[in-house]
Parts: structure tokens; C-alpha cells; sequence
């Protein structure tokens, strides 16, 4: 088997979703947070990162309404955004329990996790504006 450098780099990230808790790469070197997991930092090439908790807060950066979902297992319609953390860095998820009509780009999410075929995923919900 080669060496992969890039091999468990997302481990803890799943370890820790099961356990409900989202967390992200920060590095040790510049202080930037970044996704997806990466052997180095996208911002200063320093290998010192290491995850670190987030607030699970951000807002929507960008999104699409899929209106016929690969399969009945999944949410219909299936909202998938790209997400804008409170912390500086962005990913993919699925904002759930809400109509498309109800929010747009710009708009507050926060990460909650959901079953989804055995695996905790993180998936957003829109933030209400008395919290
Ligand atoms: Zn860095």
C-alpha cells in the first residue's frame, strides 16, 4: 500500500458528527479555518492544522432547489447550499425543514445533525431571528 499523506484526514470529522459536534481544520500556523480537511493549509501551506470546534453558525452563501431527489430517501425538495460559517470557512450541507420560498443567499442558518442511511450528517436549519 503507497503512503498516503491524505488517508483519516476526515476521521475526526466523522467521529465527531456522530457524536452530533461539528468541528473544522484550523491552522496553527495563519489561524485560518478551511474545508474540506487537507493535508495542508489552503492559506499558508503549513501541515500544523488541527480541528477545533465551530459555533455552527453562518449564513447562506449560495443554493439550489433539487426537485426530484435521487431517490425517495432522501428530503423533497433537497436543498443544497453552500454554506458561509460564522468562522470564516464554507461547505456543503442541505438546509432542512423550511420551504425554498422562505429564505435566500444571505440568509442565518445553524448546524444541526440528522440521521441520514446510518450516518450522522450536518445539515442547517434557518436561524429565527429572537435567538
Ligand atoms: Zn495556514
Amino acid at each position: 500500500m503507497p503512503n498516503n499523506p491524505a488517508e483519516g484526514l476526515t476521521d475526526i470529522f466523522w467521529e465527531q458528527a456522530q457524536e452530533s459536534i461539528l468541528v473544522r481544520p484550523v491552522c496553527g500556523s495563519c489561524d485560518k479555518s478551511f474545508f474540506s480537511p487537507q493535508v495542508l493549509c489552503p492559506n499558508c501551506q503549513s501541515d500544523t492544522w488541527e480541528y477545533q470546534k465551530s459555533s455552527g453558525e453562518g449564513t447562506i452563501y449560495s443554493y439550489t432547489v433539487v426537485h426530484r431527489p435521487p431517490d425517495d430517501s432522501f428530503p423533497n425538495p433537497l436543498i443544497i447550499a453552500d454554506i458561509e460559517l460564522d468562522e470564516g470557512w464554507r461547505m456543503f450541507s442541505w438546509i432542512v425543514k423550511c420551504d425554498p420560498n422562505e429564505f435566500d443567499i444571505g440568509s442565518k442558518v445553524k448546524a444541526h445533525f440528522q440521521n441520514f442511511a446510518g450516518t450522522m450528517l450536518p445539515v442547517f436549519t434557518l436561524s429565527k431571528g429572537d435567538q
